[in-house]
């Protein structure tokens, strides 16, 4: 009984453990393996991420000038990012954002006139 007081007045004088989440969103730590983002205007479609990809998550598309991403195929194991030699590819903190359906981010290189996707 003794402990069990002493429990909740402790408990009753201390901050909540948990987050008011999402109130208040979650500070990532630095090295987070969270999404795969691409600088569309530095990538030359190579491929190479296509093929260093070890779950097929990524598409590349030379021609149409192209590059896509299954975001839930992604293993998040930073593959493509170590292999893209242009430096194209960075991993983000943040993890995508959960869906109903297996969704493919397509981006494509602008031409001169227009401004990338984002
Ligand atoms: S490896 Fe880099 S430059 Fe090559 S297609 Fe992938 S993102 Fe583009
Ligand atoms: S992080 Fe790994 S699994 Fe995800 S797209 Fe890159 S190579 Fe594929």
């Amino acid at each position: 009984m003794m402990n069990f007081t002493k429990t909740v007045l402790h408990n009753l004088c201390s901050k909540p453990v948990t987050r008011p989440y999402p109130q208040e969103p979650r500070e990532y730590p630095q090295r987070t393996r969270g999404h795969i983002a691409v600088n569309i205007d530095t990538c030359i479609f190579c491929g190479l991420c296509s093929k260093k990809c070890p779950t097929g998550a990524i598409t590349v598309n030379r021609a149409e000038k192209t590059w896509s991403i299954e975001r839930f195929g992604c293993i998040q194991c930073g593959s493509c990012v170590e292999n893209c030699h242009n430096k194209s590819l960075s991993m983000m903190q943040s993890y995508t954002q959960p869906d109903a359906v297996k969704n493919v981010d397509t981006y494509t290189q602008p031409t001169k006139d227009e401004p990338a996707d984002q």
